[in-house]
């Protein structure tokens, strides 16, 4: 993936470029409207953690060497944070007393994390710094905390929805939690690295980390015969009972003023892996097809070419970008493409690389006594040539659809 949207900066590590930003962007806005309707509250953590905190959970030595660790001047050992659960557990230990009627609480964050990959490959999927956004949630009983696990994975539920793309959700590895309290959330792909077992007869799904024998498997449930796909990994959900208030003494007042321990849990969206991941699925060779919801722009404007016949038509592109701009579902949605020494036709193959949905020709025909205009749906390809009227109820009915 290039095209204006990210650049590999060195091995592992990516920039997003503008285009590349404002997908982010948009991902990250759906994602906290969905935080909001459960009542999650957004912070910010520090990126470094304290290595006493992750000498504390014991896992300083047990994540091994994908655990970026530094030191400061001081020889004080910091980690480069790939998820957060010592650093928010150790704040909201801190925040005492925290009564019972204070919870639950929902804490996220969506910031850089790291991890030394010995070999980042496939781009955005796996890379040293990479963009999550992670929840981190805070209960008074175990009962509370599934009614919580519940809630954050039908808004997870929504968020995948609402991108738009076909996705899996599998009963995850729960390592020694036990139960069925772990789940992950995937797009299937050629390219995944993630082998799902799938019952098509009663929809229930594993990843094949938690069957003991993936070559043989019939489903426990039914005894059908399970289908093997392989998927990317695009969020996990973890219920993590007391495993890290215990160790870092993070407790909330009850009823009686007693002291007693947090139940948690843990949630996680690879936000910068979603966008590589629904670019993998959706597009074809080098035409990227982007989900509506996640297009850098919905509508490129093209500009006649310059010194051409057509070149007095260029008022209506001004007009169309300020009206289109303003129209319900395309508010500063519209890029013109206004680099006119190029030919229409390059700028057009160029913007349907780049997977602007919609793309506005004002050309030849918009100097015709009743001006016409080329709409392209680089979707699926259909050209449409449609007056000023037309072409804005078509509009109006594309973005009533999605
Ligand atoms: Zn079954």
């Amino acid at each position: 993936m290039d095209y204006g949207i990210v650049s590999l900066r060195s091995n592992g590590m990516f920039a997003f470029l503008p285009l590349g930003q404002r997908v982010i962007s948009k991902l990250v806005a759906l994602i906290d409207e969905e935080m909001r309707s459960i009542s999650a509250q957004k912070l910010s953590l520090p990126l470094l953690t304290s290595g006493h905190l992750w000498k504390i959970t014991g896992r300083w030595d047990t994540t091994g060497q994908e655990l970026i660790k530094v030191q400061d001047r001081h020889n004080k050992d910091y980690v480069l944070s790939p998820t957060h659960e010592e650093s928010v557990t150790n704040l909201v230990s801190e925040v005492y007393p925290l009564s019972h009627r204070q919870l639950p609480l929902r804490l996220y964050q969506t910031t850089s994390k790291f991890r030394d990959e010995m070999k980042p490959r496939f781009g955005l999927l796996r890379c040293k710094e990479f963009l999550m956004k992670d929840l981190y949630t805070f209960d008074d009983s175990e009962e509370a905390a599934v009614v919580t696990y519940n809630e954050i994975c039908n808004a997870y539920d929504r968020v995948f929805q609402r991108i738009g793309v076909p996705y899996l959700k599998v009963a995850g590895d729960c390592g020694n939690i036990g139960g069925n309290f772990s789940h992950e959330y995937h797009y299937q792909a050629a390219i995944g690295e993630d082998t799902l077992l799938l019952c098509n007869a009663c929809g229930i799904s594993t990843n094949s980390q938690l069957v003991a024998n993936p070559d043989d498997v019939s489903c426990t449930k039914c005894g059908n015969q399970l289908t093997k796909v392989t998927g990317i990994e695009v969020g996990h959900t973890f219920l993590l009972g007391t495993k890290y208030s215990e160790s870092l003494d993070a407790h909330y007042q009850n009823e009686k003023g007693k002291p007693e321990l947090l139940q948690m849990g843990c949630y996680g969206l690879g936000v910068s892996r979603i966008m590589a991941a629904v670019v993998e699925v959706l597009s074809q060779d080098e035409y990227i097809t982007w989900p509506w919801i996640l297009a850098p722009f919905k509508v490129c404007l093209i500009t006649p070419k310059k010194g051409s016949k057509e070149e007095g038509a260029k008022p209506w592109v001004d007009h169309l970008a300020e009206y289109i701009s303003c129209m319900q579902g395309f508010q500063n949605d519209v890029i013109v493409d206004d680099r006119d020494k190029l030919t229409i036709g390059k700028r057009v193959t160029e913007a349907k690389k780049t997977g602007y949905p919609l793309i506005i020709v004002v050309g030849k025909r918009a100097c015709e006594t009743v001006p016409l205009f080329e709409v392209i749906d680089s979707r699926s390809n259909k050209v449409q040539v449609l007056s000023h009227k037309l072409l804005l109820n078509y509009l109006k009915e594309v973005s009533i659809e999605q």
